[in-house]
């Protein structure tokens, strides 16, 4: 008979998301107390105030040390909980959120979607966006003014919680916008494809410096854009 830990270790994979900056564990059944957690709090790649004055010390604080790490706790807490094979990585498990729970898709939307939310911020922005990228913006929208501004549309209309995508469709680039913890990598994402920017417009992330404008904070947010880790997310 098979020893259930060792063929729990035998599955155990490790998946690389997004930029590559998220490990991940994954096991066949739910987790054991002293068994690894499904999913880890990355670090930011930069000080808490280096996006200042775009975005504001104390947001970034709050942002990642509370609300990304409560997505990361309740995700672990849900993963726990549950009995079926669990998905080698955080985007297959997204392809049938459907059928999972609610936590889940929540908490594993959240943490998703931050973990890549902080890598595609920098301190040292630049204008200069890599060729291929380039390229697909220009093909897509014009140029990026035009992308620019429909993303700022997206977010703005987006009512309530949400997030503002560009999205890459094979050659395509398209702009879309999602509630809550959703993204384009999700069954039930209304426009689905590879996440390449994703803005969050839930208050927390504006609310201390921006207050009601969210309008100001998303062309704030532009300054901050790391075209580099944009252009790595092309599939
Ligand atoms: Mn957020």
């Amino acid at each position: 008979m098979e020893n259930n830990q060792s063929r729990r270790n035998f599955i155990k994979a490790t998946a690389i998301i997004g930029a590559g900056a998220l490990l991940t564990n994954t096991k066949l059944n739910a987790l054991a107390p002293g068994d690894a957690p499904f999913a880890t709090l990355p670090a930011l790649p930069y000080d808490y105030a280096a996006l200042e004055p775009h975005i504001d010390m104390l947001t970034m604080q709050i942002h990642h040390d509370k609300h990304h790490k409560t997505y990361v706790d309740k995700l672990n807490e849900a993963m726990a909980k549950e009995t079926y094979t669990p998905p080698p990585s955080l985007e297959s498990l997204f392809e049938t959120i459907s059928a999972k729970s609610v936590a889940i898709r929540n908490h594993g939307g959240g943490h998703y979607n931050h973990s890549m939310f902080w890598q595609i911020m920098t301190p040292k922005h630049t204008d200069t966006i890599p060729d291929k990228l380039k390229t697909a913006i220009d093909a897509s929208f014009g140029n990026v003014e035009t992308l620019k501004k429909q993303m700022n549309d997206a977010a703005s209309k987006r009512f309530g919680s949400g997030w503002a995508w560009l999205v890459q469709q094979k050659d395509k680039l398209v702009v879309s916008s999602t509630p809550n913890q959703d993204n384009p990598l999700m069954d039930v994402a209304e426009v689905k494809g590879q996440p390449l920017i994703g803005i969050d417009v839930w208050e927390h992330a504006y609310y201390l410096k921006y207050q009601n404008k969210r309008g100001d904070y998303l062309d704030a947010w532009w300054n901050v854009v790391n075209w580099n880790e944009v252009a790595k997310r092309m599939r």
